[in-house]
């Protein structure tokens, strides 16, 4: 049986990287069949600040939507998964799109210095942002997963394709492949281990579920290197 979607293409992007740990920085592009595009994060900012220098720019995100010509305004909707400087960094630059974010995110973010430094990219008009509360489908073959734990109101993001099958976008709520697994030891390091642990849970839950084919991490460096990125696509 082939699920409903009307998912047409997922584009991977890296716009930046970590280098000392090889990490990528990346973000991600589906377009639908009615010819939305729908991107996911936003990347590094322009120019990063100096408390952040372990981060580089790579090709930016506008060069890499420039491939496929696409302008900023071609871009109707932002799913934001969380405000982090690496993931919100260019949000302002879309400026005919929509941001979709947890609500309990968006209502953290602002009480959070960790925000504070892109705070103008993330704290647009409240018109023109869609806060949604828990697992939401955004369209059918599209749905956002709440995953809280990295940070609050944290998102995944589960896409539909017709030949791929599901693909699940785990983002920062299971960076790498090594920490996807049952009931995480907790060292009592980590005050959020015990909401990262059932995040991870909830995510292997769905992966048994929704027959999903492919797990992409949010920063796994192994996994990166084998994935099709921009102008390739998975369908
Ligand atoms: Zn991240």
């Amino acid at each position: 049986m082939v699920s409903q979607t009307a998912v047409k293409r997922l584009y991977l992007m890296q716009v930046g990287s970590m280098p000392d740990y090889r990490i990528p920085i990346v973000c991600y592009l589906v377009q639908t069949d009615d010819g939305r595009n729908i991107l996911i994060d936003s990347g590094l900012p322009p120019i990063i600040p100096e408390e952040q220098r372990e981060f580089v720019n790579g090709q930016m995100i506008f060069e890499q939507l420039a491939m496929l010509g696409l302008q900023p305004d071609d871009i109707n909707t932002v799913i934001s998964t969380h405000y982090d400087f690496d993931h919100a960094g260019n949000h302002g630059a879309f400026t005919k799109a929509n941001y979709v974010v947890q609500r309990a995110h968006h209502e953290h973010a602002p009480g959070n210095e960790r925000y504070a430094l892109i705070r103008p990219q993330w704290d647009q008009p409240l018109e023109r942002i869609r806060l949604v509360d828990g697992d939401t489908e955004l369209l059918p073959g599209l749905e956002l997963i709440e995953t809280s734990g990295h940070v609050p109101g944290n998102q995944s993001v589960l896409v539909r394709l017709l030949q791929t099958g599901a693909v699940l976008l785990t983002v920062d709520a299971v960076p790498f492949r090594t920490s996807f697994v049952r009931d995480l030891a907790d060292d009592g390091s980590d005050p959020d281990a015990a909401a990262i642990r059932a995040s991870t849970n909830k995510l292997l839950d769905l992966v048994a579920h929704e027959q999903v084919q492919l797990v992409i991490f949010g920063h796994d460096p192994e996994q990166w290197e084998g994935l099709k990125k921009l102008p390739a696509y998975y369908a």
